[in-house]
């Protein structure tokens, strides 16, 4: 038997337990860096079917490390399990984090044979789009030695080298002064109001950003009591741009806005977070094109995205390995349209017969592209001679 029947038939003979796994992550949704249980499940899994496992690694307690094999072509796939706050697993990590769960372990099998060392990194908190999981292993060193990174995501469609633009995240805190609201509202300083000042001005510069741009946020305390003037308002804001270069022009602009509000109110302001901003994600071509190949034997239809599927680009923390090691991050089909991702309705299809299917597809997809990768000479021969920029 060759080795992606092998592989493939390694993936078939675990469908039950790596359905299994992904459903129970479902059931037990866990915010980014508490995946305990999601964690823990991986690495008996890994530990079980082989591989050296390390937990914790880099002070990440739920971060970990499991090792198979000792091919020069060191290929590592990244496992996402965090999900996110009240719709639970509406981005589909659970079968993110099965999917590489599932062709780690295939590539055990095959390994050495196929001229392999695989790693599969649990990768925690991917959703809170400041300093997640993947910047901070990156930094602590977790990554060293990879030739190619990847992982596969949950979305409506299937795409081998989907659009990921840059993202950062921050905090914004408004400080007044409390005052009674009807009888002495002169003595205070309007906390709220800080905030309407600073959404009309980004409501304003909508008109000045580029259509790549994006600004989202959220008020998450908006005062205490209608009688009370407001002394402590706070938000959390988002914005992307292409590259992580023009983020850093969109990002000084939206906090001009927020220091409007201060200086219009007299709040004072304090901002916090987004120094570790999301890269935007470079797809390897070869790598991807060898991917979408093996995701059509499999029987996947893949679309290119065009124009319109431009607007529709997420971010990612896999953006940054992406600037640093020959990576790609395509997008599996769940059958969940109308619903798409971070709908709750979206948190329903990801454990449909489509969801287990995917997860199927997308784990023997990614150990064949591994194999090929192996196997192909010149392209082993580029990963390999790669260089991380310094
Ligand atoms: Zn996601
Ligand atoms: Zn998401």
């Amino acid at each position: 038997m060759n080795a992606k029947d092998a592989a493939r038939e390694e993936i078939e003979q675990r469908r039950k337990p790596l359905v299994d796994l992904s459903h129970r992550i479902h059931a037990h949704p866990e915010l980014g860096f508490e995946e305990e249980k999601a964690c823990g499940w991986l690495c008996e899994m890994l530990d079980g079917a082989g591989f050296k496992v390390e937990r914790g690694i880099c002070d990440l307690p739920t971060a970990f490390s499991a090792s198979v094999g000792a091919g020069p072509l060191h290929v590592t796939i990244c496992a996402e399990y965090d999900c996110l706050p009240a719709i639970g697993h509406a981005c589909g990590h659970n079968v993110i984090a099965a999917m590489a769960a599932g062709a780690g372990i295939a590539l055990a099998k095959v390994a050495n044979d196929a001229g392999l060392t695989i790693t599969v990194i649990g990768t925690p908190a991917e959703e809170i789009c400041n300093a997640g999981g993947k910047i901070l292993l990156l930094e602590r060193g977790a990554f060293a030695g990879t030739h190619f990174a990847m992982m596969t995501h949950p979305a409506p469609v299937d795409m081998a080298a989907p659009p990921f633009i840059a993202v950062c995240q921050f905090e914004v805190k408004y400080t007044g002064k409390e005052a009674h609201a009807s009888a002495f509202p002169e003595l205070g300083i309007n906390a709220a109001d800080a905030l309407v000042v600073a959404q009309t001005a980004i409501g304003l510069l909508r008109q000045h950003i580029r259509p790549t741009n994006r600004i989202h946020g959220i008020v998450t305390h908006g005062g205490d009591a209608p009688n009370i003037i407001p002394a402590h308002t706070s938000a959390s804001y988002m914005v992307r741009a292409r590259t992580v270069g023009e983020l850093h022009d969109i990002r000084s602009r939206v906090q001009k806005c927020f220091e409007a509000g201060a200086i219009a109110t007299g709040a004072n302001l304090k901002i916090e977070g987004g120094d570790k901003p999301y890269a935007e994600l470079v797809s390897d071509i070869d790598l991807a094109a060898l991917y979408q190949r093996n995701g059509e034997t499999l029987g996947r239809h893949f679309i290119v995205p065009g124009a319109e599927m431009s607007r529709a680009a997420a971010s990612t923390d896999m953006g940054n390995v992406s600037l640093v090691f020959p990576t790609i991050h395509p997008v599996i089909g769940i059958n969940s349209l109308p619903a798409v991702n971070h709908q709750p309705e979206f948190t329903a299809s990801c454990i449909t017969q489509a969801a287990d299917q995917a997860l199927f597809d997308g784990a023997v997809a990614m150990a064949w592209t591994a194999i090929d990768a192996a196997s192909d000479t010149k392209l082993r021969a580029r990963l390999m001679s790669a260089q991380p920029p310094q």
